[in-house]
Parts: C-alpha cells; structure tokens; sequence
C-alpha cells in the first residue's frame, strides 16, 4: 500500500503541529504506521493524498450520516456561504434548526447550539448544577463525554486507545466531584446514591460507542430513568453520538425514554462544528439571558453549520434509513462473525443501529472491563489489512465503526472481501 505522500505529510506536520495531528487519534499510534492524509471524499467513498480510495466507515467519526457532499446538503451550504459566514447576531435558521431538534426530542422544548460536543457537555453539567444546588455527578467507566477537566475520567476513546487512565493537568479538584459507575450494573449507581446526597446529575452514552460499542441493558436504562426520577437527580443523556443516529429521535427513541438534559453535537451540524443541549423549559430557562446560568460563543449558531445541519437533517427525515442501517449493520456482523469462525480467530460483534464493532476476545463485552480484554494486536494487523484492501477503519479497537446511507452493494462486497482477507491474515500471525 502507498502511504508517501501521507509519510510526508506527517514528517512535516511534525513542525508546528502537535504529533502533526488536531485530534490525538488522528495520529494512528495505537495502529502504528503512517497516519492517511484526505484529499478529497465524495458518498461513501474517501481518497487520501497518496490516491488510495477506501469505503469510508470512520465518517468522521459520526457526522457524515448521509456519506460525504450530499448534493442537496451542499447546495445549502453554498447558498449560506453567499450571505455571509458570521454575524454576531441571530439568524432564522437558528430557529429552524432549534425547531427540528426538539420536535424530534420530546423532553427538549429549548436548545442551545455551541461548537462541539465537549462544550455541549460541560454545558450540560454546569445546568445540572445550578437546576439541582448539587454537585457531584456520576459518569461511567469507558464512556467519553469530551475533553472537559470534569470528565476526563476512566474515559473511553482516545484515552482508552492509548491506555491513559485520565489526563495531566486536570487538578484533582476538578474530578473531585466526579463519581464513577459501571456501565450495566445499576448496583453500582445506587451505591453512590446511598452513599452521597449531593449528586446533581448521572451522564450517560445510552449507548456507549466510545469503548467499542456496547449496548445497554433495557432494565438497566428503564432502572436507571426510575431511580434519578425518584430521588431528584437529573439524568443527563449525551447523545453526541447517537442523536439522530440510532434512530432520528436518538437513543430515547430507540430504547424510550426521556431524558432531563440531551446533549447532541456530531450529526447535527452534519460535518461543521455543532454542539447542543437541551432540556424542557423548567430547566433550560436558567441558562442566560433568561437565568443565571452563563454559557456563550462568538460562533455559536455559525449560519453556515445552520445551513449544513438543517440540510442534513432534513434529508435524514426523508430517507428514514434507519431500517436499512441496521439491516447493512447485520450483514457487516455476519460477514465479521462468518470470517472469524473460518479463520478460527475469537471475537465479538457489538451493533446497534448504524454502529458497529469487532472485538478480538472470546468474552462477551457488556462494559469497559470486558471491552479491554481485547487482544488490541490482532485489532492491529486486522487494522492495516483492511485499509489496505480499502476500507477505512477507526485506528482503534475502542472506537465505533459508523454506516452512510450512502453506503450500497458495490461497498458491502468490498468490505465482506476485506475482511476475509483480514481475519486470514490475523490467523496467520
Ligand atoms: N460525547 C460523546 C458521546 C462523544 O462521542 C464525543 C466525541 N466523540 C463527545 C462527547 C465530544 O464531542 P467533540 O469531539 O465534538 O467535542
């Protein structure tokens, strides 16, 4: 596989850019190797500098749910970019996004749009904090909730890829009042409850994608809505991943249940930088200028990124495809489980809805301790083998794999032969 001009790049990117990366996983390190440089992408494909095309799965980690410069997208965004990029005061296309979000949430009746999802987060708790007068929160091992110091704890995704249990420079009374619980195991909720009665909030992935995917319990989510219901504690849905995307009212759609604060972000700016979080009016009318709550942005409801999410949001709603998702997410587990049996490699496939995951362990991975029974070096060589064969991956064993609605048959053969190939070589190392 030719990766020079990428080599290039990231010699020199070295320079004046931290490990020639804006995101750590970016730099492959867990995967060892020459990180890709894009050049260009268009529907479910994507070309590096070096003009290895792949079938994308990575979709930026979740936003390009309708493949990459959907045509209706992109005339929207041409259109905007006409009138200007930024203003400092409020445009109509604020309101319709708002209008669309909250429609498809129904425990959301006001929406704050930010810049990504770590701000929609640490947003989000700081509302928890002023609603409630507490203030400790409770958060699970392996999900990732941003970079904030708060949350920077037993995380998932790039701290779980490079095995970094927390993070240098968040002073210790910053995750002070951080409790940690298993995913799963609501004994391990309530045991802090019993123990604490100054908790604001518990936050949750509903479905975690930042271990892998691993997908929750019914009872334990129905449980765990009854429990923060009864004693006060706001429950705290990030839905930065799954909003719009395991279903178009997200995870509360698929698994039923409301909320009291959902973050979004990823989809909803639908390749541009949007974050948001929202709650019913109870709660949302503490955030300034209504309440005392302070949280602002120079470019926060940037039209542009308006104009993409709508766009993009629009056309989810009228393609509905999240029946076909889950049907193209089973035949992508199939072919994973039908190749490991015949090369006699041990794994598990975790998927829920348009994400998926492979897992080279014999244990079943329910939470972040069985997904880190992972034997990360097959991940590796499986890794490279299907870039190689052309699909790109996540550069992790710990990150989701994310379907396009763009994503046809002429992708799906490419990827069943991929990974045939894959798991042969995996055997044979
Ligand atoms: N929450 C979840 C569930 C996420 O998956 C992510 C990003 N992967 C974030 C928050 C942080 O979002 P951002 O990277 O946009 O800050």
């Amino acid at each position: 596989m030719k990766l020079e001009k990428s080599a290039e790049l990231f010699r020199k990117g070295q320079k004046h850019l931290v490990g020639a990366v804006n995101s750590p996983v970016r730099a492959f390190k867990s995967v060892g190797g020459v990180p890709v440089f894009i050049d260009h992408a268009r529907g479910s494909r994507i070309f590096d500098v070096d003009e290895n095309e792949y079938v994308d799965l990575v979709l930026s980690y979740g936003p390009m749910i309708l493949g990459h410069r959907h045509k209706k997208v992109e005339r929207s965004i041409k259109k905007a970019l006409k009138k200007g990029y930024t203003f400092g005061a409020s445009t109509n296309k604020e309101i319709k996004l708002a209008k669309i979000v909250c429609d498809a949430f129904p425990g959301m009746d006001k929406v704050r749009f930010v810049n990504s999802g770590t701000e929609a987060v640490l947003s989000a708790i700081r509302l928890a904090r002023a609603f409630t007068g507490h203030n400790k929160i409770i958060k699970f091992s392996g999900c990732y909730h941003g970079h904030s110091d708060a949350l920077l704890v037993a995380a998932g995704s790039g701290l779980a890829t490079l095995s970094m249990p927390g993070s240098k420079g968040v002073p210790d009374e910053a995750v002070k009042n951080t409790l940690i619980a298993e995913f799963n195991n609501l004994d391990s909720v309530k045991k802090h409850m019993d123990a604490q009665n100054d908790i604001a909030a518990v936050i949750i992935e509903p479905i975690a994608g930042n271990m892998g995917v691993v997908t929750p319990d019914q009872a334990f989510i129905d449980d765990l809505r009854t429990i923060t219901r009864d004693k006060g504690i706001l429950l705290i849905a990030d839905e930065v991943m799954t909003g719009f995307r395991s279903k178009f009212g997200g995870a509360q759609e698929l698994l039923g249940f409301e909320a009291d604060i959902t973050c979004l972000g990823k989809v909803i700016g639908g390749g541009f930088p949007v974050g948001a979080y929202g709650a019913r009016n109870e709660i949302m009318e503490l955030v300034a200028p209504l309440g005392g709550m302070y949280q602002a942005g120079t470019l926060s409801g940037n039209p542009i990124a308006m104009a993409c999410g709508i766009a993009t949001l629009k056309e989810l709603k009228r393609q509905n495809p999240y029946k076909s998702f889950d049907k193209k997410a089973k035949k992508i587990k199939a072919m994973l489980l039908e190749s490991a049996e015949k090369h006699g490699i041990d794994i598990q496939v975790n998927h829920f809805g348009s994400m998926v995951n492979v897992f080279f362990t014999k244990q079943e991975v329910t939470d972040f301790k069985s997904a880190q029974s992972c034997n990360t070096e097959n991940f590796k060589v499986f890794f490279w083998q299907m870039m190689e064969h052309g699909v790109f991956l996540p550069p992790s064993q710990f990150e989701a794999w994310f379907l396009s609605s763009a994503l046809g048959k002429a992708d799906l053969k490419k990827i069943e032969q991929a990974i045939d190939i894959s798991m042969a070589k995996v055997a044979e190392k």
